[in-house]
């Protein structure tokens, strides 16, 4: 029987189960399906941890959440086209959840249709190779439940381990004398141990944005974000100062190229993520940054030099959870062979059209539009339900802006689901009011009293 291997039960895993179940359920022959976790459960970064550095078996944490962690984006522009928030929360929810209220809805899906047996927890991938003899993957494990290394065959394998997960760390001249903490993005668990500091962040995207304004929320004394190339250019509160490039720090002070300094308690490196992949033979290996379009993946998905090996959520992020479902359905379609692939030329020139068409975009509505074209195309070609993309880019575009009117209060906002047609509910508790970011508090919007909305 075909096997086929996906490494990672994340978002796109757990995407990749449920669209070969779909197809299983319209009576299709699947054939046998083994993911492997190397956590013990399955939600990737969704599922917190408090760990940093390594995990209990010595390997690389993979979260990079922290708690009060909410989403950054509205609800509405990732919900899934075959599993809309009302019909798993039984009731309108507001469109900024937590973590754990996301963590809920995605595992939801799966465990309504019963694949979790097909997840190997606890397995870590260490190697992949393809033999070219048999046209088939060997797939290395380490089995930390019975502390056992085997190794498996595969006709394809389905890479979904992320790209959020290995800190990228630059070293800026004094770090090795600073008093104070020194952390990168990857390793910040939570805002109150910064409460009453003054705290640097490196970076203006959106850890930058978001690990700022936790600590903001949970009381930081002063917080001086910097950026290298771009501002965030926010209305800050009044004890958030944007700073150009960071030149160099000493014992407690962080200089930066307009000239100015600042006395500093602990620097957190928001400054993204590195493609990772150490598991992969050398010519399977997607080497990459963080883009919309990578170069090597035809449909972004199908590694063009050997097509029985995929990659899901490779991109850069504006759509998530809808995308990965995209991605998902045209690589079982792929491999049901439902779907045939041009000559490897041919892919190759496919994905330069795009990859130059991503060179020549200027701005966020643009790049949204883009993604959404992308994931339109896929859409098109599996049977994954249909759903109004100009609808949820319009939505992304609200958020930019409300995120320019306040960018303190712009989590309660509300917009309307483009799969129901229903408009959110307003959660019971302003963002910056909302100290406890439990399921629990979450959904008990019936009992709370509206505060400082
Ligand atoms: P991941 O979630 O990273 O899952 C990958 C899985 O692969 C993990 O379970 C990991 O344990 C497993 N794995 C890795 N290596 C191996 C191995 N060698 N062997 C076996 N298993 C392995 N998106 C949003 O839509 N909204 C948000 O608010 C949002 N917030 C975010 C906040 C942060 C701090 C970060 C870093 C990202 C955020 N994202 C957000 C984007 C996030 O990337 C996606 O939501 C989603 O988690 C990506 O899913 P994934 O399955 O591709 O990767
Ligand atoms: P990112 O978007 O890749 O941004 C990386 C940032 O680091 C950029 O500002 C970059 O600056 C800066 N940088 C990189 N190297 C640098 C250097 N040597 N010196 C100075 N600055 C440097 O990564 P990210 O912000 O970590 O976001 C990753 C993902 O996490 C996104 O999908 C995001 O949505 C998600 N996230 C979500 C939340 C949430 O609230 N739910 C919170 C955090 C993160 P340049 O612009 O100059 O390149």
């Amino acid at each position: 029987m075909t096997r086929i291997a996906i490494i990672g039960a994340g978002p796109s895993g757990m995407a990749q189960l449920r669209a070969f179940q779909s197809a299983k359920a319209k009576g299709q022959q699947v054939p046998e399906i083994v993911c492997f976790e190397k956590q013990n459960d399955w939600g990737g970064l969704w599922n917190y941890t408090w760990r940093t550095g390594v995990d209990q078996h010595g390997n690389p944490v993979h979260g990079s959440m922290y708690r009060y962690l909410w989403s950054n984006g509205p609800k509405e522009a990732l919900e899934f086209a075959d599993y809309t928030f009302d019909e798993h929360f039984k009731k309108a929810i507001a469109s900024y959840p937590p973590r754990a209220v996301l963590w809920d809805y995605i595992k939801g899906r799966v465990e309504k249709v019963g694949v979790k047996d097909q997840v190997r927890f606890n397995t870590t991938v260490n190697n992949v190779e393809f033999n070219s003899d048999n046209q088939q993957f060997t797939v290395a494990v380490h089995d930390h439940y019975q502390n056992q290394t085997y190794a498996e065959q595969f006709d394809y394998v389905i890479v979904a381990s992320g790209h959020f997960s290995t800190p990228n760390v630059p070293e800026f001249k004094g770090f090795n004398i600073f008093n104070g903490r020194i952390l990168h993005a990857h390793d910040f668990r939570d805002a109150v141990q910064f409460k009453d500091k003054n705290i640097l962040i490196v970076g203006s995207s959106y850890s930058a944005e978001d690990v700022g304004s936790q600590c903001y929320k949970y009381g930081a004394k002063h917080i001086y974000s910097c950026y290298r190339s771009q501002p965030m250019g926010y209305k800050w509160p009044k004890n958030w100062s944007e700073k150009q490039k960071l030149l160099h720090v000493d014992e407690n002070t962080a200089y930066f190229a307009d000239g100015t300094c600042a006395q500093v308690d602990a620097i957190i490196l928001c400054t993204g993520y590195l493609h990772h992949f150490p598991y992969m033979a050398e010519d399977l290996c997607l080497k990459t940054h963080n883009c919309l379009y990578p170069e090597g993946l035809y449909q972004g998905v199908v590694w063009e030099k050997n097509p029985r090996l995929f990659y899901l959520g490779m991109q850069d992020q504006w759509y998530t959870f809808n995308m990965f479902d995209a991605q998902a359905w045209y690589v079982r379609d792929l491999i049901l062979q439902q779907q045939t692939l041009p000559t490897q030329a041919e892919m190759q020139q496919h994905t330069q059209q795009w990859v130059q068409k991503e060179q020549k975009l200027k701005n966020a509505e643009q790049m949204i539009k883009f993604q959404g074209d992308y994931i339109k195309k896929l859409i098109a070609e599996t049977d994954y339900p249909s759903f109004n993309i100009d609808a949820v880019n319009d939505i992304f575009m609200q958020w930019k802006k409300h995120k320019k009117e306040n960018i303190m209060g712009f989590r309660d906002k509300v917009y309307r689901s483009v799969m129901t047609g229903k408009m959110a509910k307003p959660h019971h508790t302003s963002w910056l009011y909302a100290l406890d970011d439990s399921l629990e508090s979450y959904l008990d919007n019936d009992n709370h009293e509206p505060k400082a909305m």
